[in-house]
């Protein structure tokens, strides 16, 4: 059974449109991860965990082609980085969310891959949201990780150890893309100065919210210890979000709708 929304005919999208399957996009970026990880890097986690997920649930979802630009400014000290303004981003993804509405999609969620991306998805999946008849919501996959695998299999210093290039993505990539990996160039680089308020980490949240750029803090691209990867931390990361996204999937597809009240 098809998936991939890009081949599809119009008419099989409409089908797809009135069996309500739930549009996933997989939403990337293009950016240096450190001297061991390629550029493609937060695309090819996002695309390739969505894709085991709607694979297995073909008849309830669409995998979208994935966005491979965003916002990255912060990274243009490291060669490759190709940085799309913020507006301009948030723009583009709520005209991909409005462009399915209008066909019909109600449920549209958005796979982030970038740590980033985060702010301008939300309002991007905010926008959708308020502007169409659908819903749109969007998680980053390393929020789909439960947090006692993390506890058994996290061997990094915390916070910091899984934040860029890190323990967490270079395992990720272990696993998913072995041949781009050059773990011999993977290096320990947590010299961001850490406070209680100020640190970088995919798994705990700092209170405050701060980004400066990345060439002040990372000497390498890396913020974490990619040393501590292993392919098969990888392989347990992406079996437990690909599972996970698929219960999210089919929670969403079965989210009711509501009316709105216009209490003027
Ligand atoms: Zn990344």
């Amino acid at each position: 059974m098809k998936y991939r929304y890009e081949e599809f005919t119009w008419p099989e999208i409409r089908a797809a449109v009135s069996d309500q399957r739930v549009a996933v996009l997989p939403v990337g970026t293009i950016e240096q991860h450190g001297p061991h990880l390629p550029l493609v890097t937060d695309v090819l986690t996002a695309t390739e965990m969505s894709r085991r997920a709607v694979e297995q649930i073909p008849a309830e979802a669409v995998l979208l082609p994935s966005v491979f630009y965003a916002f990255n400014e912060h990274h243009l000290d490291f060669p490759g980085t190709i940085a799309i303004e913020g507006n301009t981003f948030v723009n583009y993804v709520t005209d991909i969310g409005r462009s399915l509405a209008h066909h019909g999609f109600r449920k549209i969620l958005l796979v982030n891959g970038h740590g980033s991306n985060v702010p301008f998805l939300d309002v991007a999946a905010r926008n959708i949201t308020n502007q169409t008849d659908a819903i749109c919501a969007m998680v980053p996959w390393w929020n789909l990780i439960p947090k006692p695998l993390i506890a058994e299999l996290r061997e990094s210093e915390a916070p910091g150890g899984m934040a860029h290039g890190c323990e967490l993505e270079t395992s990720v990539l272990l696993y998913l893309r072995g041949d781009l990996v050059q773990m011999d160039k993977a290096e320990k680089d947590m010299h961001f100065q850490k406070s209680e308020f100020f640190f970088w980490d995919l798994q705990i949240s700092s209170p405050v919210f701060f980004q400066e750029w990345f060439s002040r803090y990372s000497k390498t691209g890396t913020v974490g210890d990619p040393t501590k990867a292993t392919l098969s931390k990888g392989q347990r990361f992406v079996e437990a979000v690909v599972v996970r996204m698929i219960s999210l999937i089919r929670d969403f597809r079965q989210r009711e709708i509501q009316p709105r009240v216009d209490h003027h």
